[in-house]
């Protein structure tokens, strides 16, 4: 798992002395056509309230419906983190007045949630660890409220509710995680799984996945926890790093000067690189939580559970196991490749086109990669197709073409889309470097180089290389490697 950042600017002996404990509490939108209890889009970026209706403006006298693909988007996410259905849950109301919700309480799950007590693995520099998930449940999302102007004498603040009755999935990670990094494998991790079974698109900028942290610290080896602030407002993967290492150094300094930490909810203000009080922490009760009376419970039989299960897709840490040992790549090269599924399939598409793994592993994270990063286009819309990347492959791996050449065709055929075979053919680029040339221009270089011969001959293996090398070179790159080596060691011999 990639490192987000330098070292955080604390002293080693106050990590040595403290040890953070964070849990991550994360809303995820699902994906569906319509909201969770009305038939109204929950399409992004439409106009401001084009996209409701009495229902989700909570107008008295109007009753939910269960959207029934939102709990089994739920489901999904729920099962592929090891999570167990229940065949009963229940919604719940909470409680509180905000404008952005019209009702005056957002309907949610609470004592009796779809899912509970899963986990997932993660990995921060080689070392696997299990997190626990506590629950993962259903809820609606409120509306958005749009502050114009402020903080100016003329601000004005506008409330849009096409985002009220989104349906969500709040997933509930034990405070299980012990470093910003741990924190930062789990929210990617949780992102590519959540993408991998198409529950939601995962966005951060349009706001369909949201992080809120839960930080505190304890000295090393106590067993209680110390008193925890939850840290919102965590609109990229980077700023929840920042803003852990931000509150594990707030910490650490009011405790070390005597202090106590208060327990409340502060909000990362990403202009001041600091963390700000917002309120102080609301308890359970403050929400006055009570059953959703306009719902009936959801029942969930083991058989819809299992034929959910059952349509999930091989999942991404699956999938890396699979590449390794099926495929002969490193770990790090099927941590790559299996970034996305689309990449994945890609991969698995250049081998099965006759391509052995490993060079199809190289060429994707080289050429393929890059240009496509390049030309900021995905692999879907890859001009060179994974039977052309199996071809070019396939001519570089068995000498037809050398590695050099190998290149020069890959940017032809991302260029004009034509196959590796054309390209070869239409530029004369195959190894057609007779026997009798690469001869003549080793024996050049034997007759150039007596120093180099005669180590060779004291049994320097190594000088081998060399003549290799000079002879590749004189030949302009298009020999067939293998070809250079038999005829150098002949005449060496
Ligand atoms: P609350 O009722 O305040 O929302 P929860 O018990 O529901 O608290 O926990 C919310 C999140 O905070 C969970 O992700 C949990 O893992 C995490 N958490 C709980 N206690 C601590 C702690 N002492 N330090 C850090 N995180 C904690
Ligand atoms: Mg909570
Ligand atoms: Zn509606």
């Amino acid at each position: 798992m990639t490192k987000f950042a330098a070292e955080s600017a604390m002293s080693p002996e106050l990590l040595a002395k403290y040890e953070p404990v964070i849990g991550l509490e994360v809303h995820v939108q699902l994906l569906t056509k319509t909201k969770i209890f009305c038939g109204c889009s929950t399409r992004f970026g439409d106009p401001p309230n084009s996209n409701v209706c009495p229902v989700c403006l909570g107008l008295p006298g109007t009753l939910p419906v269960l959207n029934k693909r939102a709990v089994e988007m739920a489901m999904r996410a729920a099962l592929a983190i090891n999570c167990t259905v229940h065949e009963h849950s229940r919604f719940a109301r909470k409680n509180y007045f905000y404008p952005d919700l019209p009702k005056g309480y957002q309907i949610s799950q609470y004592e009796l949630p779809l899912a509970t007590g899963g986990w997932l693995e993660i990995e921060v520099q080689g070392e696997k660890k299990r997190v626990g998930i506590t629950r993962l449940h259903l809820e609606e999302d409120a509306g958005k409220s749009l502050h114009d102007g402020f903080p100016h004498s003329d601000e004005k603040t506008y409330v849009d509710f096409n985002r009220c009755g989104t349906p969500l999935s709040e997933i509930v990670s034990e405070p299980d995680l012990r470093t910003p990094d741990e924190a930062y494998a789990y929210l990617t991790t949780l992102r590519q799984i959540l993408l991998y079974t198409g529950v939601s698109d995962v966005n951060m900028e349009e706001g369909s996945l949201r992080c809120d942290a839960n930080v505190s610290i304890r000295r090393r080896g106590a067993e209680e926890f110390g008193t925890k602030v939850e840290v919102k407002n965590l609109n990229s993967f980077r700023y929840l790093a920042k803003a852990l290492e931000y509150e594990i150094e707030r910490h650490v300094a009011i405790i070390e000067s005597g202090g106590r930490i208060s327990q409340e909810t502060r909000l990362w203000n990403q202009a001041a690189n600091r963390t700000d009080s917002m309120r102080s922490k609301e308890k359970a009760h403050d929400y006055r939580y009570f059953p959703e009376p306009d719902l009936l419970p959801i029942h969930v039989s083991p058989a819809w559970s299992d034929e959910v299960l059952r349509s999930l897709p091989e999942l991404p840490g699956a999938k890396r196991v699979r590449f390794v040992s099926v495929y002969a790549i490193t770990p790090y090269d099927a941590e790559v490749l299996t970034g996305s599924e689309e990449l994945a399939d890609y991969f698995e598409s250049v081998v099965k086109a006759g391509a052995p793994g490993k060079a199809t592993a190289n060429w994707m994270q080289t050429e393929l990669l890059r240009r496509l990063n390049d030309s900021g286009k995905e692999i879907t819309a890859s001009p060179v197709k994974p039977t052309a990347l199996g071809e070019l492959v396939v001519l570089v791996d068995s000498g037809k073409i050398t590695g050099a050449v190998g290149k020069k065709v890959f940017a032809a055929m991302f260029e004009t889309g034509h196959s590796a075979a054309e390209i070869v053919a239409a530029e004369g680029l195959g190894t057609q470097v007779a026997d009798d040339v690469i001869e003549k221009a080793a024996r050049e270089v034997i007759e150039k180089n007596p120093d180099n011969v005669a180590k060779f001959k004291s049994g320097n293996e190594g000088v081998f290389k060399f003549f290799v090398g000079q002879v590749m070179k004189a030949t302009k790159g298009q020999a067939n490697p293998q070809a250079v080596n038999d005829i150098v060691r002949r005449l060496l011999s």
